[in-house]
């Protein structure tokens, strides 16, 4: 698995172009799936058991925000757009790379020196559109040769492991719910289980998990009586926020299982029973509502699919250093291969 996490995490995929990212995941899901495939809007699919009974989606999703060129100035420097949620005081500072058609063009993010910002700007937040970003380029037409309207980039950054359990990363938030639903997969499959189980590496998840996600069709197209979807959640183990209002979550405590009106009573039971099984008691989240996750367009799907989520604790989310723990990966993988291989044909979702 640690080998998958790292060239999955490296890889550059914001959402809408994650084929660089895809493509690691279906290598790695071709050594061992018994089918695999992909469809129009990018999403890869990994089963066992085909024809087996229930059918069971896992999805976790892909791509990771990142910036998209939308103006180029007389200048050479480049404006942007936010693919996703960015908090702009992340960017600044940062290096960045533009996956372009004649490869990665690095970038710095450009801003004001300290010494140029005078008064009360100095107190503000500052913008996405007070940045640009400055690829050496003295002219449009220079920077034109490089890149072009609609590159998307990302923050230059690589994996770094804090201790032996914690690792750092700009793309966690989701490619290690990618791997951890392509690892329960794998342990099911080794464990041995009846259910048709399908592991999915959903595309566009952050620009529109309900209306734009890839998860929206893919299980559409998947149909199936089980959803599963891995995403990362906010650790609230650091100093400035909020347990009252945030709940306690912990890094390295274990996955985390939402609990609310999208999560499926029946699906919730069952990992946490998964949970005890492997030997450890689930962290549990309070989500009354929506999730803000793939979860939510998968329970819509056609007629409603029992829908449940586990979280992988994250803390630093959408900044270029996340950080989650190994431990929690291998059990939420462990969870979910326990939940698949308990499984039977016949067994019911319905709320009791
Ligand atoms: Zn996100």
């Amino acid at each position: 698995m640690r080998d998958l996490i790292d060239r999955l995490l490296d890889a550059r995929g914001p959402s809408g172009f994650e084929t660089r990212a895809a493509a690691v995941w279906r290598e790695e899901a071709d050594a061992f799936a018994d089918e695999t495939w992909g469809d129009v809007h990018g999403n890869s699919f990994a089963a066992i058991n085909p024809g087996g009974s229930p059918r069971v989606m896992m999805a976790g999703h892909i791509d990771e925000i990142g910036l998209m060129v939308n103006h180029i100035d007389e200048q050479g420097y480049l404006w942007v757009r936010n693919v996703g949620g960015w908090d702009a005081q992340v960017l600044v500072g940062q290096r960045v790379e533009i996956l372009s058609a004649s490869g990665l063009v690095p970038g710095v993010v450009g801003r004001r020196a300290v010494h140029l910002i005078r008064g009360d700007d100095s107190e503000k937040a500052v913008k996405l559109k007070d940045l640009w970003i400055d690829i050496g380029a003295a002219s449009a037409e220079e920077a034109r040769e490089k890149v072009s309207i609609g590159d998307v980039g990302v923050i230059q950054s690589q994996s770094l492991e804090l201790t032996e359990d914690l690792l750092a990363a700009r793309s966690i938030d989701d490619r290690v719910g990618a791997v951890v639903v392509l690892e329960a997969l794998r342990r099911a499959a080794r464990k041995g289980c009846s259910a048709h189980a399908v592991a999915a590496a959903t595309v566009q998840e952050e620009i529109g998990y309900m209306a734009a996600g890839g998860a929206r069709t893919g299980s559409y197209g998947l149909d199936p009586d089980v959803g599963i979807v891995v995403d990362v959640t906010h650790a609230t183990d650091h100093p400035n926020v909020d347990k009252k209002e945030h709940g306690d979550i912990r890094l390295g405590g274990g996955p985390v299982l939402a609990r609310g009106a999208a999560i499926n009573p029946v699906v919730f039971d069952r990992l946490a029973n998964a949970a005890r099984e492997a030997g450890f008691e689930p962290q549990i989240q309070a989500i009354p509502a929506m999730t803000g996750t793939d979860a939510d367009a998968i329970r819509m799907a056609r007629a409603g699919v029992a829908t449940g989520l586990v979280s992988i604790p994250n803390r630093y989310m959408h900044s270029p250093n996340q950080l989650v723990s190994l431990r929690d990966l291998d059990q939420a993988a462990e969870v979910i291969a326990n939940f698949l291989v308990g499984l039977s044909d016949g067994d019911s979702f319905l709320p009791a």
